[in-house]
């Protein structure tokens, strides 16, 4: 298949098209660089360096480069941010995501892989989450997401177009061999910020909050390799040839992990001390969010090679180790 990976130089886009590399399809990378970064995209892969809203340019490449799958990665992620600047996310996350849908209509490409997020779910739902819990977010960011994904419920049924839903967990983890990995700017997320404290890069951490309702005090998350996560997308090519089909997934290994476990993992992959200070809890956060995956497992066959948190850490710490600055040292 040819594969247009809108986002294909960020951090899950990247990976994913190492894995379609790897199962002979070819993809071709579409990303504004605006959080991306061009050195995650491989050297023999088709880049264009162009804003996914460019709706015009959009469709020529999607017509020139004869594309049957479009997978959609590029999103403002921040939460925070979101709920300051709601109109940054919906600008970048719905509206130019409808601008995409139009120009796939316009050059007849029917097929879509969507990635979403567990956080449209919000914090009424009690894990393992499955996929026919009511969309709830508590957040602009979750909203966007939630919002794609009713988009992509009337388009399914309008337009006979097909599309996969993904809804991650925690993605994290990097490429076997340390090439590419996790570099977000500014970096918020729990491994990468424990592993620059390992790497000395910061003095400590804060873990925030641990009287939460859980076995240590601290959130329970669900951490689900980058790679699994690729693959799953992979998986559901074949069910897209159907016309007007509307896939939903939650994707994690559905073990979770705590805020602790975490950073004693990295303690002891590392071998370096991660200091840490108690803050207050971070708002926005639910006590736990893991998954039930047992739909993908059903109907994709889908099971994470990456089960335990160390074999996930293990990626996460080469990537680091190897490239202290990201792609700065790339
Ligand atoms: N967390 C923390 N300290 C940090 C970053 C994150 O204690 O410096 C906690 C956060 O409160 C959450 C968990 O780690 O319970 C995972 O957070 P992350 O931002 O990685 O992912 P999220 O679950 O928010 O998508």
């Amino acid at each position: 298949m040819n594969v247009l990976v809108i986002g294909g130089a960020g951090y899950i886009g990247s990976h994913c098209v190492r894995q379609l590399q790897a199962a002979g399809h070819k993809p071709v990378v579409l990303d504004n660089l605006v959080k991306g970064h061009r050195a995650s995209v491989p050297e023999d892969v088709t880049f264009h360096e162009v804003d996914l809203g460019d709706a015009a340019t959009v469709s020529k490449i999607l017509k020139k480069e004869n594309i049957d799958i479009v997978m959609h990665f590029a999103a403002f992620i921040e939460v925070g941010e979101s709920m300051q600047d709601p109109l940054k996310h919906y600008e970048n996350n719905v509206a130019k995501t409808v601008s995409l849908l139009k120009a796939m209509r316009e050059a007849g490409v029917n097929k879509f892989v969507f990635s979403s997020s567990c956080t449209v779910l919000g914090e009424e739902a009690k894990p393992p989450f499955t996929e026919n819990m009511p969309l709830r977010p508590i957040s602009a960011y979750g909203q966007t997401k939630a919002d794609v994904e009713v988009i992509l419920h009337y388009c399914t049924k309008a337009y006979g177009m097909s599309a996969a839903i993904f809804r991650y967990f925690n993605a994290s983890g990097a490429a076997e061999g340390g090439m590419i990995g996790e570099d977000h700017s500014p970096e918020s997320h729990l491994i990468p910020i424990a592993i620059q404290v390992a790497l000395g890069q910061r003095e400590k951490m804060m873990v925030f909050g641990n009287d939460y309702p859980t076995p240590d005090g601290t959130c329970l998350r669900d951490y689900v390799h980058v790679d699994d996560l690729s693959r799953a997308h992979i998986a559901a090519f074949p069910l897209l040839e159907e016309e007007g089909k509307l896939l939903t997934y939650n994707l994690g290994t559905g073990t979770p992990a705590s805020v602790l476990e975490i950073i004693k993992t990295v303690e002891d992959v590392s071998g370096h001390p991660v200091p840490y200070d108690l803050a207050p809890k971070r708002a926005g956060d639910v006590p736990a969010a893991y998954a039930d995956s047992a739909k993908a497992k059903s109907e994709l066959d889908w099971t994470p090679k990456y089960g335990t948190i160390r074999s996930i850490i293990e990626t996460a710490w080469a990537w680091h180790q190897s490239h202290p600055k990201g792609y700065e040292d790339a």
